[in-house]
């Protein structure tokens, strides 16, 4: 298990980096990705330093399911059509580069399966 690190995320969410936040909550907070990979790219972030998706307890399940609902909260607020994808990039394999849990929102276009 990861200690919580002090990421650009815990930045974004003390407000002591700019971003272009599209929805904010007790719990969480929704912004758009810096290297957009789709006309539409958010990154729904909780609040709580979680470093990874593997580092979530059951005592998270209630956080977990409300980054869930979050991005379909986000995903009707930006009116994103004909569907998105939802990504959790877990770890060094999984693609992860920043150790502060976040969910992508992908939508715009067509999405290629399976994903690279
Ligand atoms: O899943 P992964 O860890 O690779 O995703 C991190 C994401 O955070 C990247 O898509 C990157 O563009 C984004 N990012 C950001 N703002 C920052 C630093 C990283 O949107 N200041």
């Amino acid at each position: 298990m990861s200690e919580p690190q002090d990421t650009i995320f815990s930045k974004i969410i003390r407000k002591e980096i700019a971003a272009q936040v599209v929805y904010e909550d007790d719990l969480a907070i929704a912004f758009k990705d810096i290297h957009p990979q789709a006309p539409i790219h958010i990154l729904v972030i909780p609040k709580q330093p979680i470093p990874k998706l593997d580092d979530a307890q059951a005592q998270d399940a209630a956080l977990l399911g409300h980054l869930l609902l979050t991005v379909k909260h986000v995903a009707a607020h930006l009116k994103i059509k004909d569907g998105y994808r939802v990504v959790i990039n877990n770890g060094e394999n999984g693609g992860q580069t920043v150790d502060h849990l976040h969910l992508h929102i992908l939508g715009g276009r067509h999405m290629k399966w399976p994903p690279g």
